[in-house]
């Protein structure tokens, strides 16, 4: 993408660029898996411009090669301070393996879509070359690979526990979540010359601690011990035990220390930060991001991942709905962190202005498009919450769901001179918008519905119910798909009002902990006989802390140490995932074979029957009948 502006306006990721700043030294060097595109979308910018804005002088190596003589890693000299690592804004294998670990050949967040720009466990990698390259530099990984892998993990990939990846890194530091409030932290004591051996009751950051020294004293934090990550090797028990422990304290007002022994050392796991303020989140948004990629990539084809977002607007962090198979919890929290109206207001029109505008904005939306401002109306209560989710099995009493901050914010963005349209393209929790589910809601909905359908929906409205199941739906923390039911009403009805026809996109998981093969094929029939042909449909991946993730690899779930049922082989996987398809014709077969072994010859005819073959076939009975009755007449 071509623009005028100068290469100053980037953070630099050459020497030449960091020489023509005239620095002769760096602050800090930040080594990342991702191409670097600024903009607050992606990670590494943040922390770039978070760094920046603390006055530090500071570089970013974006998908250094870890393959040849390493002149990446060596181009920018020592930092004074540290090295930031992370893979990028994905777990490096997450991004490279399909839920059947097959090799991806396209990365979203790479010039080009190019695949192989990064290494596998990049952040294990690239901490590993910095450490032998420079040993006495200090290394801090952060990012998502990083936060989800703080403690010990299953890795699905090589369907094994792994240690907390400083153990398997070599890092001094692991910042987790949102990295912007540690960060200002840590840099303001290591510029003032505080050894990173002495950080070690920074919130938000896990430390190793050698069993030889005594833990760091905070007066304020009372401690939790889990399981040591020995224990969990030999009992899968104690592995799910822990989870419950981490998930509650990651979702807590004020958590506790989290501490866990692996080998000669004690994991120390600092409590988060709170929330962040209106004001503090207004802050990192309103950084001078060109929001555009590097310069450098001009020649290099687009980066699909910027493409997606280019023109859309994040206006709040976390997630409340605890969904079991997600991270965005374990990585952002459960409290809903806000943007201001001005903040929002201001990057519509920024984005107004960016080259390629057509006046379209892609996204006004968030984790779950609809929770922007919501929270507990009492906020003591919330305090002592230990709640993984706040609308599963039902919606708290104490959350206020109105949609009112957010139907203004849709108008305030739709009524801007440039904008033709304001798209919602994030996914919306429909759960809140039922009145059978969302049963104290306030006079809100009928609005926000209105204005969402009458001007915010691009063609068709993505919505993710899952599974129709009420098993699986209970494993996974979802509603009830009943509640579905009643949100199409709701939807259709909206989209009558206003003339439209605008289709729903329903999102469903096969295979995800507590999925039968019999779930599947009523999850066909069912979805069926509402009119949809599945085509937003995935098959469960483990990934890193999540609660699916534990029942997967222990059977077990961690809140009850219940066992539940996990398709697990790739038959018993292709079994569940074929349900989707019962529309091609080439699956017929397979699903009537099915069908018939598992006694739900029932749903045969609901799903594939054939009309035409199935009216000849009646009407060859018929004649049959006729013959015989004739014949019996005249005898
Ligand atoms: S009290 Fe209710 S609203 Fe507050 S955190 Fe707990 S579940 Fe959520």
């Amino acid at each position: 993408m071509i623009t005028d502006r100068p290469l100053t306006d980037w953070l630099p990721i050459t020497k030449k660029e960091v020489e023509s700043r005239g620095w002769s030294e760096l602050d800090v060097i930040l080594i990342s898996g991702d191409a670097y595109v600024d903009h607050p979308a992606f990670g590494t910018a943040v922390i770039g411009r978070i760094l920046e804005d603390e006055g530090l002088r500071i570089a970013i190596v974006p998908q250094p090669n870890w393959k040849d003589d390493l002149r990446d890693f060596k181009k920018m000299g020592e930092p004074r301070l540290f090295f930031g690592v992370t893979s990028g804004c994905m777990d490096s294998m997450v991004n490279h393996y399909t839920a059947s670990k097959r090799r991806r050949s396209t990365d979203a967040y790479t010039p080009g879509g190019d695949a192989s720009f990064r290494p596998d466990y990049a952040t294990i990698v690239y901490t590993k070359i910095l450490k032998k390259l420079y040993p006495e530099v200090p290394v801090l990984i952060g990012g998502i690979e990083a936060s989800l892998r703080r403690v010990t993990h299953y890795d699905y990939w090589e369907d094994k526990l792994f240690p907390s990846i400083l153990k398997s890194s070599g890092a001094d530091m692991l910042v987790y979540g949102m990295g912007e409030m540690p960060l200002r932290e840590i840099t303001r004591l290591a510029s003032k010359g505080v050894p990173f051996s002495s950080m070690r009751t920074i919130p938000q950051t896990a430390v190793l601690v050698p069993k030889s020294e005594a833990l760091p004293k905070n007066k304020n934090w009372e401690d939790l011990t889990l399981s040591s990550h020995e224990t969990c090797l030999k009992d899968k028990r104690a592995f799910a035990a822990n989870f419950k422990h981490i998930e509650q304290e990651s979702n807590k007002v004020r958590a506790k220390r989290i501490i866990q022994s692996i080998g000669e050392d004690q994991l120390v796991v600092n409590p988060p930060y709170p929330p962040m303020t209106e004001n503090e989140i207004d802050t990192s948004f309103d950084l001078p991001y060109t929001r555009l990629p590097h310069p450098k990539y001009n020649k290099r084809g687009s980066i699909p991942a910027y493409e997606m977002i280019r023109f859309s607007i994040n206006m709040h962090r976390g997630c409340f709905g605890g969904c079991s198979f997600c991270t965005i919890s374990a990585h952002q929290g459960k409290f809903i962190a806000s943007r201001s109206e001005d903040s929002i207001v201001k990057e519509v029109d920024a984005v107004t202005k960016m080259p390629g505008f057509k006046g379209y904005i892609s996204d006004l939306g968030g984790p779950s498009a609809n929770m922007y401002k919501m929270k507990g109306k009492v906020q003591s209560i919330c305090d002592r919450c230990v709640a993984p989710s706040c609308i599963h099995p039902v919606i708290c009493s104490n959350l206020d769901t109105s949609h009112k901050p957010l139907t203004e914010i849709y108008k305030k963005a739709a009524a801007h001179p440039d904008v033709k349209k304001a798209f919602v393209s994030s996914g919306i929790r429909y759960d809140l918008l039922v009145d059978s589910y969302n049963k104290k809601h306030d006079d809100s909905l009928d609005e926000y519905m209105d204005q969402l359908v009458s001007n915010h929906v691009c063609g068709r409205l993505k919505v993710a119910p899952e599974h129709t199941s009420d098993n699986t739906l209970k494993v996974m923390r979802k509603p009830s798909f009943k509640h579905f039911h009643e949100f199409k009403k709701r939807f259709e009805k909206a989209n009558k009002k206003h003339g439209l026809n605008q289709p729903l996109i329903p999102y469903f998981i096969s295979s995800h902990p507590g999925s039968e093969a019999e779930d599947m094929a009523n999850l066909a029939a069912e979805t069926k006989e509402m009119g949809f042909k599945l085509e937003q449909v995935q098959d469960f991946t483990p990934t890193p802390m999540t609660v699916a993730t534990i029942i997967y690899y222990t059977g077990l779930h961690p809140y009850t140490l219940r066992s539940v049922y996990t398709a697990k082989s790739k038959h018993e996987k292709k079994k569940q995932h074929l349900f989707f398809f019962w529309h091609k014709r080439e699956n017929h077969h397979e699903i009537r074979e099915k069908l018939t072994a598992m006694g739900r010859e029932d749903l045969i005819d609901k799903l594939i029957a054939d009309k035409k073959r199935h009216a000849k076939q009646e009407f060859v009975k018929q004649r049959k009948k006729q013959k015989q009755r004739k014949h019996s007449k005249r005898r």
